[in-house]
């Protein structure tokens, strides 16, 4: 199986690996970028953009995106499920339609692209959150995100990667490495390279907080991507999505038509 997915990826590179950092926050700025960029690696930052002085708060994302990391679309309101939250009244997905939704992603599309022109964007769904409504009316929101992104990002299981082939660009597994070790998060990126598969990483702050991934072990994860650097693919989420979109998922579909 790992053979025919090796032969899915460009030149010696035998599968792929993603860097994603969400919400925005100073290690992100402070530490990841600076680190991954030491090595040459790119990463994808979602930020989403409801708070009143959202314009100050990404435009330190502006140089980033300029030395090539994508800055990707995770919504203006950051609404995830009301079971989060207690008390009567409390909008959530639950609340919402898929014409809420959709305005939302828009919105939050068009206040990006005033500080980071449309390159291909890639969305992360906020909480891993793929739905809007509850019980009989509750539907996918995939097919919204399917329509305006090259990608979506969501939760996978624990363990797995994406197929080149069979993943579905709208909905790409990630798993999030928050508070895990260094040689748990080798393990996973060795099991992807032997698989040939797309391995999505989310994490939020480098070092310590909630969801914190301490900075020794960020440090080891990077050090293994390094000495890997010939057979592992280390790209932004809509770059790689964009090849496996045009060269890997179309060109299958152009065979079997
Ligand atoms: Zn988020």
């Amino acid at each position: 199986m790992a053979q025919i997915n090796y032969d899915a990826w460009p030149g010696d590179h035998r599968c792929a690996v993603s860097l994603t950092y969400d919400d925005g926050n100073d290690s992100q700025l402070q530490v990841a970028a600076p680190a991954m960029e030491e090595l040459g690696f790119r990463g994808t930052f979602y930020l989403s953009c409801g708070r009143d002085d959202w314009r100050e708060r990404l435009e330190p994302y502006v140089l980033l995106h300029q030395r090539g990391h994508e800055v990707g679309n995770h919504t203006v309101g950051h609404t995830c499920s009301r079971n989060f939250q207690d008390g009567p009244a409390t909008g959530g997905l639950e609340d919402m339609t898929l014409e809420d939704i959709e305005a939302d992603v828009l919105e939050a599309e068009r206040r990006l692209g005033e500080l980071f022109p449309r390159q291909s964007r890639s969305f992360a769904y906020p909480c891993y959150m793929t739905y809007v409504g509850a019980g009989e009316t509750r539907q996918s929101y995939v097919p919204i995100i399917a329509r305006h992104f090259i990608a979506g990002r969501g939760y996978g299981e624990y363990g797995f990667s994406n197929s080149p082939h069979n993943c579905d660009l709208a909905c790409l597994w990630s798993t999030p490495i928050e508070h895990m070790r260094g040689e748990q998060i080798v393990g996973l990126m060795d099991l992807n390279l032997r698989r040939g598969r797309w391995l999505i990483l989310t994490m939020h702050h480098i070092g310590g907080a909630r969801l914190g991934t301490a900075r020794t072990e960020f440090e080891k994860m990077l050090d293994w991507l390094d000495r890997h650097s010939g057979e592992v693919w280390v790209a932004p989420v809509a770059e790689i999505a964009e090849y496996l979109r045009d060269e890997v998922q179309q060109a299958a579909g152009q065979r079997e038509a």
